[in-house]
């Protein structure tokens, strides 16, 4: 395969333009030396091939999507200014621009107001919504289903704030039962729902938890940094479009550019409904170069320096891919959980595949059959390791056997957890791709029988 250039060209002109803005400055030498640099960097070529391909729809494994070339020429030409987006001295244009690629995704949460900004990930992104609700529930414990990211877990740990996990029904979804008996105890400020998990794309039933909070007044947390975008697809399952409807009520919410919306990595995004919780960021650094009253993104979040570059890129994108409804990108993600439920209804079909969740989005997680769980995960780490050496790349997952919602009698439960296969479709060209995946797993089964 070649990887795609073609689109280089518009760089120059894209340059070019940006040269006009600063056409009165005296010229200067950029000096370096071009042969000792071109050494080093062929040499860096080299090394990159030692990568699994994430651009090539054989890559079917962990949560990874290439950048849409868009994102990759608008952060590629940012780099000749190199923006800091903590003030607006550091980066007025790519400030505004943040501003409205934020705006635009509040937008997809059907919220008017909101307080939000890009942070270099889910995690950071998710630390400072923990912040804000640890800071506004005094002394109350934060918890999270246990499948959420582990993340949490850690984010907690390092606000010192106390956590707990809900145990997961056999849909890997929270269990609200459980949840409301540990409600009934006491002690809970923040509820933690994932929209998308990170194991198996499960969402947790968000109706059902916004009702709970009427009852019981907790802060509701959701980390869609998977999953938020699956709002715009037309193909789920009706309980899952409810659940993700059922954002907009959240108190704040994550969602990655960087995961489903072809931003390259260093691209998460917290918001909150409540603009107010502004307040708990204020600080009076003597070092930051406040000029002027208009709000500079580092008084509304915990990093300081962040890459103007990647909500420039991240600007462009939806500029071209505006988040609509019937739009391209609510089709791509369309055909990325056609792809899924394809090859998962494929396996549920055929004897020698062992499927227990229905996706909810686009990951799909299965075994190999036999006749003792220990067999069974040994055959989807051999599996694992022979697809790969067929140039098909998938990931392997660790599941509790107890939320398996039905085992066959066939199969011995000789151990507490299954290692599964798992695959994250999330490249629209999937869909054309899974007949050749499954093609190559229905051979790797034969084999390994
Ligand atoms: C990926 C992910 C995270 C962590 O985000 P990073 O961008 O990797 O820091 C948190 N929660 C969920 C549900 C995720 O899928």
């Amino acid at each position: 395969m070649k990887l795609e250039r073609d689109s280089l060209s518009i760089l120059k002109e894209m340059l070019d333009l940006l040269d006009k803005g600063f056409s009165n400055l005296p010229d200067t030498d950029s000096a370096y030396d071009r042969d000792a640099m071109r050494e080093v960097l062929l040499e860096v070529a080299e090394r990159m091939q030692d990568n699994f391909p994430y651009f090539n729809p054989l890559y079917a494994g962990q949560m990874l999507k290439p950048p849409h070339p868009v994102a990759r020429l608008a952060y590629m030409l940012s780099l000749w200014i190199n923006p800091n987006n903590h003030a607006l001295d550091g980066g007025r244009a790519s400030s505004a621009m943040e501003k409205e690629a934020v705006a635009a995704i509040a937008g997809l949460l059907g919220w008017d107001v909101h307080l939000g900004h890009l942070t270099s990930g889910g995690t950071m992104a998710n630390l400072e919504a923990l912040w804000v609700a640890g800071r506004l529930k005094p002394d109350l414990t934060i918890v999270a289903s246990e499948q959420a990211h582990y993340t949490h877990g850690r984010i907690t740990d390092v606000l010192g704030l106390p956590f707990q996990t809900v145990p997961c029904d056999t849909q890997s979804r929270m269990d609200t039962d459980a949840l409301e008996r540990m409600l009934k105890g006491g002690g809970i400020g923040v509820v933690v729902a994932t929209a998308g998990t990170t194991g198996t794309g499960a969402v947790d039933p968000l109706r059902e938890i916004l009702g709970l909070r009427e009852r019981y007044g907790f802060r509701l947390h959701v980390d869609a940094a998977y999953g938020g975008y699956y709002m715009l697809a037309s193909n789920l399952r009706q309980e899952t479009s409810l659940s993700l409807d059922c954002l907009r009520d959240a108190d704040s919410v994550v969602i990655d550019p960087h995961k489903h919306g072809l931003q390259p990595y260093g691209c998460g995004c917290v918001l909150f409904r409540d603009p107010g919780v502004g307040r708990l960021y204020k600080h009076d650094s003597p070092y930051t170069y406040f000029s002027t009253s208009e709000l500079h993104l580092g008084e509304i979040s915990l990093e300081c320096s962040r890459p103007g570059a990647a909500a420039v890129a991240l600007w462009a994108t939806q500029k071209l891919f505006p988040m609509k409804r019937g739009g391209d990108f609510a089709k791509g993600l369309g055909k990325c959980r056609e792809a899924a439920m394809n090859l998962y209804t494929w396996m549920r079909d055929d004897t020698r595949f062992f499927t227990f969740l229905e996706p909810e989005l686009d990951i799909v997680v299965w075994a190999p059959k036999a006749s003792r769980i220990s067999e069974m995960s040994r055959r989807s780490t051999r599996s694992f390791e022979e697809a790969a050496s067929r140039d098909l790349h998938l990931a392997l997952f660790t599941y509790p056997t107890r939320l398996i919602g039905s085992i066959p009698r066939s199969i011995e439960v000789d151990q507490e957890t299954l290692t599964c296969l798992r695959s994250c479709l999330m490249k629209p060209e999937h869909l054309d791709w899974v007949p050749r995946i499954w093609q190559i797993l229905r051979t790797l089964a034969d084999t390994l029988q």
